[in-house]
């Protein structure tokens, strides 16, 4: 079935050409046992390795079967090797840290033999050749006989009708050798066996055919008539002829991830590098280009908090419409919608109070009693009536003293609250601080860092409302056909609420009488207060109906602590109802509060998409170009991290990958091709990857709930989202492919021959 006809191999090295053998013609068939004998270097194992189809001839012809081989690639020398021939080598080639079981197993996988199959084949392969109670045991712990018995199970797993043996004797003791060469006797009666031996006279009583080698050629070759000698044409009788099977390659890759315990953990821990490594990268990024978005400020908004959307709706007669609880309840339906400020203008007009001495000054984001929302309180009890008050503020707020013991003063000083942007303070109604709450700044979208929560009852909430419409509105006065703009330094044209004014009249100073046009008098004149502001314009008409004098102004209202009158002399004192309903307006603008403040765009667009207008605070913040630059050197330094990290991991594992070389040149003899080897370890890799990877994402979320105020984790966790979770995962495992298909390819580049003879 073998014939060579004058078939010459050289090797090339160094510029000189060697002979391997030369001028070789001879016949092989089914059921000859042949040992081939000569001293070293006589070419036997030359022989051998063209028999094989391990190496190329240069001269002459091979023909299989009748078939001319002088033509074939390299691709149909693997086929015509998985198809023909089970090697046996003086040093086992076994996968030493696989279990007998699975070296044998392993050959049939490849040939795509079905997993219940092989093991059936495998078992018998392993009785048969002696194997029975080591069928478990690990190749590495065999001795050497046993190693070779596990050899001649995988050689002829396959059924492969050629089995060659160059030495395999050579590293046995004699006892063993024996009994080796008795079991390739025993398989040489339906097959070719053809085994280089040293020890002729170990082999003579089984042998068919003696052939001696010397010089590159053949010196003798003796036939022996023996009774087992059967000829038959032999063709492949298992169906080797295909790849493996899919779900047999993911076991073979999964089992070879776990095999070896040390690279297993090397190379997850590469792998664990590299995913911490990213993540970090990641949210170091996301937290400066978060951060950069902050660092502006605007001019409108005092509340910038990054949570915050402000909605408003225009009307069919284009100018903005009242909203109303209904609008309140389906933007509490948009998701990542966590808060909806009904009235929006009361978040950018903080709730002041301050003792009478100024000892305590404090601030905060005004909010309803009624959405206290974070539990037990550190300090002191719930509000019960109208003018106490709930802090909820961060630790190293500046709203709570430091101690204890001037924590204790605060709240039992009496508290005065301001009004109108804090121009004024109410010093009539005393508050007190009742209940302290610390959280923390990530539990209320409503607050920045160092910010405060100041809890009310309805009523000072509705208080505020109206105050703070007052505070962000602009007046005009229109007075003798001439209109004046109200201006702090200029207080003729601002106003005062007072009791004591009828309803539809105003009192004004004397300065007026001089823009009265005929009869310096303002008295019964009309004059009209014109507000407007970003939500809604009103109007008031009144008449004058005194021009007052500083008793007459003084018993109308009452000076506050170290006001003169001088001070507030040109005021306009209305009637406080009236003046009320100039500012107890609906709500014009509602204010949002997300969840998610990495969500804050898709929120804004939701709402959009319900026919709202959307402004995100977020980006209404002036920036000054300088956070841009930032960003790009940012982004250049993470990009060069990135990469110099990837090489390094590269190289690592290229290192751990060196290790394989056995492995997969061992594979490569038994049958596996380029595709095969690579699929096997890039599932090989991928494992590692993916357990490296969920080791660091299920650490971090452990130790993000064990130590959950760590700022270094909060960074790390607090901007890593799941679509970044997901760009990790990918480059990790995008790595471990890049790695894979490279690292097969430069195995492939080298011949077969070349791998084994290396590596081996
Ligand atoms: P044997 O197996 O009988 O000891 P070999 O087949 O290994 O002999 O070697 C036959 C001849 O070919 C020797 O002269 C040896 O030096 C040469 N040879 C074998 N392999 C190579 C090689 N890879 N490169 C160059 N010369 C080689
Ligand atoms: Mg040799």
């Amino acid at each position: 079935m073998i014939r060579l006809d004058n078939v010459s191999k050289f090797y090339y090295s160094k510029g000189v050409i060697a002979a391997g053998f030369s001028k070789i013609s001879l016949d092989f068939d089914v059921g000859e046992f042949v040992a081939i004998t000569g001293e070293s270097g006589s070419g036997k194992s030359t022989l051998l390795n063209v028999i094989s189809g391990l190496d190329t001839y240069e001269e002459g012809e091979m023909y299989i079967n009748g078939e001319e081989t002088s033509h074939y690639t390299e691709k149909d020398f693997e086929d015509y090797r998985r198809k023909y021939i089970g090697n046996i080598f003086q040093n086992f080639n076994l996968v030493n840290s696989y279990t007998v079981y699975q070296n044998v197993e392993l050959v049939l996988l490849l040939a795509g033999v079905k997993r219940r199959d092989a093991k059936k084949r495998a078992n018998e392969l392993i009785d048969r050749c002696g194997l029975h109670d080591y069928r478990n045991a690990k190749a590495s712990k065999l001795s050497g006989g046993q190693k070779q018995r596990v050899a001649i199970a995988r050689a002829l797993a396959k059924d492969t009708p050629i089995i060659i043996a160059d030495e395999p004797t050579g590293n046995l003791d004699s006892e063993s050798a024996a009994d080796i060469i008795k079991l390739l006797s025993e398989i040489a009666r339906d097959k070719l066996v053809i085994i280089v031996t040293h020890n002729f006279d170990q082999v003579e009583p089984y042998i068919t055919r003696k052939i001696k080698m010397h010089d590159g050629k053949v010196l003798e070759d003796t036939k022996y008539d023996r009774e087992e000698y059967v000829s038959e044409e032999a063709k492949p009788t298992l169906a080797v002829a295909n790849n493996i099977r899919f779900p047999s390659m993911v076991r073979l890759g999964v089992r070879n991830a776990f095999n070896i315990p040390v690279k297993f953990l090397l190379l997850t821990f590469v792998f664990i590098f590299v995913t911490l490594a990213l993540i970090f990268e990641m949210s170091i990024y996301q937290s400066e280009v978060y951060e950069n978005g902050l660092l502006g400020y605007n001019y409108y908004f005092s509340n910038t908090s990054e949570n915050r959307l402000v909605i408003r709706q225009k009307a069919d007669d284009n100018s903005y419409r009242a909203l109303t609880d209904e609008d309140v309840k389906t933007l509490e339906k948009t998701p990542n919608v966590k808060i909806v400020e009904k009235y929006d203008v009361l978040m950018d007009n903080q709730a002041t109070f301050e003792d009478e001495r100024g000892n305590f000054y404090i601030y905060g984001i005004a909010q309803n009693l009624k959405n206290y929302e974070f539990g037990d309180l550190d300090y002191g009890r719930m509000p019960e009536k109208p003018n106490e008050i709930l802090i909820a503020t961060t630790k190293n707020s500046y709203t709570i003293p430091s101690s204890d013991k001037l924590i204790k003063e605060f709240m039992s000083t009496d508290l005065y609250k301001y009004s109108r942007a804090g121009w004024t303070r109410d010093d009539k109604h005393p508050f007190r601080v009742v209940g302290i709450k610390f959280i923390e700044n990530s539990d209320s979208p409503v607050i920045r860092a160092y910010e405060s929560i100041m809890y009310l009852d309805d009523s000072i909430i509705e208080e505020m409302r109206i105050d703070s419409n007052a505070t962000f509105s602009r007046y005009k006065i229109l007075f003798q056909d001439v209109t004046y703009s109200t201006d702090m330094m200029w207080p003729m044209f601002n106003i005062l609420p007072s009791e004591a004014v009828e309803s539809g009249t105003c009192w004004v100073s004397d300065d007026y009488n001089m823009y009265v046009k005929n009869g310096f008098n303002a008295q019964g004149k009309d004059l009209k207060i014109i507000v407007n502001n970003n939500y809604y314009d009103d109007e008031l008409n009144l008449t004058v109906s005194k021009v007052y004098n500083k008793q007459s102004f003084t018993s109308a209202y009452q000076l506050e602590n170290g006001q003169r009158f001088e001070d507030v002399k040109g005021f306009i004192l209305v009637n406080d109802k009236d003046l009320n309903k100039l500012y107890d307006k609906e709500s014009y603008q509602v204010c949002v509060f997300v969840d998610d403040a990495m969500q804050v765009d898709k929120t804004a667009n939701d709402i959009r998409d319900l026919g709202y207008e959307v402004l995100i605070i977020r980006d209404t913040l002036y920036n000054d170009g300088e956070g841009a630059i930032l960003q790009l050197l940012n982004k250049v330094i993470i990009l060069g991290v990135a990469i110099v990290l990837l090489v390094i991991s590269y190289f690592v594992i290229r290192i751990i990958l060196k290790s394989r070389n056995v492995y997969y040149s061992t594979i490569r003899m038994l049958g596996a091709n380029v595709g095969v080897s690579r699929g096997l370890l890039i599932i090989d890799m991928m494992v590692c990857a993916g357990i490296g990877y969920f080791v660091v994402v299920g650490a971090l979320k452990l130790l993000n709930i064990w130590f959950s105020s760590t700022y270094i984790l909060k960074t790390v966790t607090e901007f890593m989202t799941i679509p970044q979770y997901a760009l990790v995962f990918a480059i990790v495992i995008l790595i471990s492919l890049i790695i894979s298909v490279r690292y097969s390819s430069k195995l492939f580049k080298k011949s077969t021959m070349q791998t084994i003879k290396e590596e081996v």
